[in-house]
């Protein structure tokens, strides 16, 4: 058998029923006990695969703006077989159209409505509860000003004296005291609401980590004490958007992540199937040590053997 994955079978409770022998030995026994006795209900719109794949980008798709080898002809084997596929990334520094346009550069064609950033989640957010018309103090890039501006709200900034009713963090190459203090000011003085899109530690690049907009939260939740709103992974937002979107349960949506604390932990508490890929943040070694709440379904040791295991999966789905 090619497919080249570990399954932590103990965790999942997985075990081989005579329903799925037909899958075969390899797969089988990693296939938890979910999958058997489901009816599973059609995916409506041109995804018409009973198993949609979400996945995360930097450390999976690409670092930085190289594509992690085997990973785009992957992505081009499952939509080519009728998959619908979704890319969710905690990066708020950049547009939906940005990644869409950066997939597509790559070699597989992607449209912004595929992309689900923190910086658009959390527009959806602040739409959600009728902040549009209020205005936002941003510490982040263009990519998350636009987000902002979108969703309707007035972006202050750092030379406007106006109030502001939100700051909204996320990373910031450009980040400078005065950002800090102003944040601080607008939540401690004005009593702004504080939103973070993500609190990713760091951020993989080519070149190695850099700090992550979990770094940049902190100074501001540590200066005002206030823990902020947060939107991006393991937060539900962005998965449950996908999945109200598409109309599938979480059980028949799977998500490939490098990142264990957020990509796997939260679509796992949502119910989604768990694949950690260790082409990104996650050393094997790491894998190995992990606590049960990180604990994927599925290992892979790059996307591979992605279109193997999701065939498998949903001829486990489809019965
Ligand atoms: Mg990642």
């Amino acid at each position: 058998m090619s497919l080249r994955l570990t399954a932590n079978a103990a965790k999942v409770g997985c075990r081989t029923r005579s329903l799925l022998s037909a899958l075969g030995p390899s797969l089988t026994r990693f296939l938890p006990p979910r999958y058997t006795g489901a009816v599973w209900k059609a995916v409506g719109g041109r995804g018409e695969r009973a198993v949609v794949v979400t996945f995360d980008l930097d450390g999976v798709v690409y670092l930085g703006d190289t594509p992690i080898p085997g990973a785009i002809a992957a992505l081009n084997e499952l939509a080519g077989a009728g998959h619908s596929l979704f890319f969710l990334t905690n990066n708020s520094t950049r547009s939906r159209q940005f990644y869409a346009d950066k997939l597509s550069g790559m070699g597989i064609a992607v449209s912004p409505e595929q992309v689900m950033t923190s910086a658009y989640a959390t527009g959806l957010y602040l739409r959600s509860i009728d902040a549009s018309g209020k205005s936002v103090f941003v510490v982040g890039e263009w990519g998350l000003r636009a987000e902002m501006e979108e969703a309707g709200l007035r972006v202050i900034d750092l030379e406007d004296p106006a109030p502001a009713d939100f700051v909204v963090v996320g990373l910031d190459r450009d980040l400078t005291y005065a950002k800090l203090r102003r944040a601080h000011e607008e939540i401690t003085v004005r009593g702004a609401r504080f939103v973070a899109t993500n609190r990713d530690a760091t951020y993989p690049m080519e070149t190695g980590e850099i700090p992550g907009g979990g770094a940049i939260v902190a100074p501001i939740e540590c200066s005002t004490g206030v823990a902020a709103v947060t939107i991006g992974k393991p937060e539900p937002p962005m998965w449950r958007h996908i999945l109200e979107r598409t109309g599938v349960q979480p059980e028949q949506a799977l998500m490939i992540g490098d990142r264990a604390e957020t990509d796997i932990l939260g679509a796992k508490e949502l119910g989604l199937h768990t694949a950690l890929v260790l082409t990104g943040v996650t050393t094997p070694e790491m894998e190995r040590s992990l606590a049960d709440a990180h604990r994927p379904e599925f290992v892979l040791p790059d996307l591979t053997g992605l279109p193997e295991l999701v065939r498998r999966l949903e001829a486990g789905v489809r019965g």
